[in-house]
């Protein structure tokens, strides 16, 4: 283990909402710095003015509270080696722009977009590169004097990175192990654009040095840029400083068919996003609106591309952070399953007690009709007796709904088969009056009452379950239907029992 302090970066781009793989990146690097005691960074990348969004900014940190994994420094919480958005360090960027220039590792180019499109117009497999720069409008075919003169002139221009043809850009990845390039495969790429902001990969490595990053988590689409990185690291700061390179296994769509896109939240109908992302019109809810808890997601993300090498399942976060090691960090692709994903919260949601739920729950409880109707303490109470039956967060509003509302409809096809004159007497005889001097007021005190009373009909308690239910709740589901019946109240079950033989009567006719 390294001996510096460990000091990870999450660095998106504020183009969007965050979406699952980029959450499963910022997770990593969480887990990782917790793990061992050190730095977790979250790092603006927004050189590309041109995609910026705004609200993404504030999207992240949101996303990143919900999910209960803060940055220890960010832009809202500056630690030592700020600024933490890209645009605001733009000078620091053109110093190392110019230092490559004089050690002969960049190069200005004057080439206008116009002449760039004619070169791919007549060659579409065009490079800026080793055998072709000297036939192009750069510094390495100009005068010196000619660049000083556009230089002072304005004209415009991007600095390129200078890459030596026939050699091999060698580097380790944790995941991955070693990995060669061949730097014929890499063209010139622009390093400083002409609107004087550097791109994505001079920025990248010069803040990952200032910043004194130790490790880069990050998604395996960017392992191509790594080679540019690396060279960029030798000719600036030297390999020794260089950090260890961790790219993560890629996510592939539910049908395991290709990577999973910010489009497939349409395709498959699931949230691909953690929080809504209302400026994108590609997609629907996140994983927050759709009733999932940060603790489901975090586990089920944590468990994407890594596991602990045991058979349990479930972790709290601060488990992964103990557990968390980049050796459990597979190579092979990862499916978004999200199926698995709603079993996770199913088992968070049965983890949790209700006091601890209703944080996450409230949003969606609070538009049951009635609910105020009730205090928290037996709201809660309610919601332990249903939250087994609960997948989604959403599912507490139906589950919970006619402990609040007498149902409406019931729905008298199921019972119907089997229904009969002798049930049909059982049930209008549970009147007010005939059941005035009835103790009912526990599960257990309705269970005898209707185990004996069912009984004097020649009925068992299994005959008139169900249709107590379609009584209580209007439809075949809920808890065991003595504790509805003792949550309801005598006088309620006995009213609902009654609209019950009411709409059987209706049903007969
Ligand atoms: N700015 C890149 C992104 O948007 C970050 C890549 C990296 O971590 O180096 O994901």
């Amino acid at each position: 283990m390294d001996s510096k302090p460990i000091r990870v970066r999450f660095a998106p781009s504020p183009t969007g909402g965050l979406h699952i793989g980029g959450l499963r990146t910022a997770l990593f690097n969480y887990l990782f710095a917790k793990k061992n005691n050190g730095t977790f960074i979250l790092r603006i990348e927004d050189t590309d003015q041109n995609r910026l969004v705004a609200e993404a900014e504030n999207y992240i940190y949101q996303c990143l509270d919900w999910c209960h994994i803060p940055p220890d420094e960010s832009p809202k919480h500056a630690g030592r080696v700020g600024p933490y958005i890209q645009s605001q360090r733009k000078e620091l960027y053109q110093k190392y722009a110019q230092e490559l220039i004089s050690k002969g590792f960049a190069y200005y180019a004057f080439d206008t977009a116009e002449e760039l499109t004619n070169h791919r117009t007549a060659n579409p497999n065009f490079q800026y590169q080793a055998h072709n720069r000297l036939q192009l409008k750069n510094s390495l075919t100009l005068s010196q004097d000619e660049v000083n003169q556009w230089l002072t002139d304005k004209k415009p221009y991007c600095i390129r990175l200078k890459v030596n043809p026939n050699e091999h850009v060698a580097f380790n990845d944790d995941i991955r192990g070693h990995i060669s390039v061949n730097t014929n495969f890499i063209d010139d790429k622009i390093l400083i654009k002409n609107d004087g902001l550097p791109t994505y990969h001079l920025a990248v490595v010069v803040d990952d040095f200032m910043m004194e990053i130790t490790h880069v988590f990050r998604g395996e689409e960017w392992l191509s840029t790594a080679p540019i990185h690396v060279l960029l690291w030798q000719y600036l700061f030297g390999e020794n400083n260089m950090p260890r390179w961790v790219h993560l296994p890629v996510i592939l769509k539910p049908n395991g068919k290709g990577k999973l896109s910010k489009r497939d939240g349409d395709s498959f109908g699931i949230p691909v996003y953690g929080m809504h992302w209302g400026n994108d019109n590609l997609t629907k809810n996140g994983f927050k609106e759709c009733g999932f808890l940060p603790q489901a997601l975090i586990n089920f993300l944590a468990l994407l591309g890594w596991n602990p090498g045991t058979e349990k399942e479930v972790y709290t976060l601060h488990e992964l952070v103990q557990l968390f090691s980049i050796e459990h960090i597979q190579k092979g692709d990862a499916i978004f399953d999200y199926e698995k994903a709603k079993w996770f919260n199913h088992q968070w949601i049965m983890k949790l007690p209700a006091d601890a739920l209703w944080k996450y729950a409230a949003p969606f409880i609070n538009t049951i009709p009635n609910i105020n109707s009730k205090s928290s303490t037996e709201i809660l109470q309610l919601m332990n007796l249903v939250k087994e039956r609960c997948v989604l967060l959403t599912d507490f509003t139906k589950q919970l709904a006619y402990f609040f509302e007498a149902p409406k409809h019931i729905a008298m096809d199921s019972i119907k088969p089997k229904w009969d004159d002798n049930k049909q007497r059982f049930f209008e005889h549970l009147t007010p009056n005939n059941l005035e001097t009835d103790v009912l007021d526990s599960a257990a005190s309705y269970q005898d009452f209707f185990t004996k009373t069912s009984g004097s009909f020649n009925l068992q308690l299994k005959d008139i379950q169900l249709p107590l239910r379609l009584a209580l709740v209007g439809d075949k589901f809920g808890p065991d239907v003595f504790k509805i019946a003792e949550n309801l109240g005598k006088s309620e079950v006995i009213k609902r029992i009654q609209y019950f033989t009411g709409s059987l009567h209706q049903n007969n006719q």
